[in-house]
């Protein structure tokens, strides 16, 4: 019988008991900034109903023309990136609503909304045009600070031009619309005409360094911080073999009947050297299988791992499975997540 293993390497759950763990701040040169002087202060632009199941994808890109650093002097952005994408897990996720709130007090001074979530994986440039926000909303603040929400759920906007509004208010809900691969908020943050990063509060231009203060209104979760990861983000078992995009929407979960049981991990801020490690044992009956990747030849903002086997001629064995997933890193395991389901 050929063996289903099928590791997939992408550039880019809440089911049967997930462990999560989050590892602390990575990078020796970013740690947690304080507040510093009085003034306007932000909040987390989307309202996760656990902080664990939003992620920052990418952080702003301090800097100036080519060449990137995010602000603890890493890669975790991109060429020209003047926000911060906080990613939610899934497809799923963003039908059932997350919110997108005010990170501030302030009027909404700019609203747009009509543009297809989706639409630049399914039709690219041709379709959004320049609109690469896509549904969005800007709201003026006090001391000359503005704020812009981008890639909003088409038809979630819950706020007009010229609102007022308050920290915390909703405006829309999480989608994918303009430029966007994955469900997430784009959010930036400009003072006279400066865009600027809450984590570290420097201009986009300075370059990276050190911090000048923290803009957010209190502490965000240790895991937003740049430099934070490695992160398992969804991890889960399946009847087929998996792709990135069939992962962001949910794939079918196996039964005995199934053809194969798979399971799959996701991995995000992974840097060169990691070691994706994956297993899937399971009951009297089946053949355990699992794999070890070969060290990533450079960082990659996320990658995903699976392995499985087919159903032999029979169905599958009954009873309980179990998936392992680890991150290694300069030989230590600094993740290590696991997850079981009983087929019956
Ligand atoms: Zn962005």
């Amino acid at each position: 019988m050929k063996k289903l293993i099928l590791p997939i390497l992408i550039i880019f759950p809440l089911t049967f008991g997930v462990l999560w763990f989050f590892t602390s701040d990575k990078r020796e040169s970013f740690a947690a900034v304080p507040v510093v002087d009085e003034g306007v202060r932000f909040i987390a632009p989307i309202a996760c109903d656990d902080p664990r199941n939003c992620i920052v994808q990418n952080h702003v890109d301090l800097a100036l023309g080519e060449g990137i650093s995010d602000p603890s002097c890493g890669n975790r952005t991109y060429d020209d990136h003047q926000g911060v994408d906080f990613r939610i897990l899934d497809l799923p996720t963003m039908l059932r609503g997350v919110p997108v709130v005010a990170s501030a007090a302030g009027e909404v001074v700019r609203v747009r909304d009509g543009e297809y979530d989706g639409a630049w994986l399914a039709q690219g440039r041709e379709q959004i045009g320049d609109r690469d926000c896509g549904n969005g909303v800007a709201i003026q603040h006090d001391d000359g600070y503005e704020t812009l929400y981008c890639h909003l759920r088409r038809g979630s906007m819950k706020v007009t031009e010229g609102q007022r509004v308050e920290a915390g208010t909703p405006l829309a809900d999480v989608g994918m619309s303009g430029r966007a691969e994955f469900p997430h908020v784009h959010m930036t943050i400009t003072k006279e005409g400066k865009k600027l990063d809450p984590f570290s509060g420097r201009a986009i231009g300075e370059g990276c360094g050190d911090a000048k203060g923290s803009l957010w209104a209190g502490n965000v979760p240790p895991h937003w911080q740049p430099g934070a990861g490695p992160f398992m983000f969804k991890m889960g078992f399946a009847a087929e073999p998996v792709s990135l995009a069939s992962i962001e929407r949910s794939p079918a979960l196996p039964t005995r009947a199934s053809k194969a049981i798979v399971f799959y991990a996701r991995g995000v801020a992974l840097e060169t050297g990691d070691v994706q490690k994956i297993d899937l044992t399971g009951p009297e009956g089946f053949q355990p299988v699992g794999m070890e990747a070969k060290p990533l030849e450079s960082d990659k903002a996320q990658a995903m791992r699976f392995v499985g086997r087919p159903a032999k001629d029979e169905p599958l064995p009954a009873g309980e499975y179990r998936g392992r997933y680890q991150i290694i890193r300069n030989g230590d395991v600094v993740l290590d997540y696991w997850q079981t389901t009983v087929l019956e």
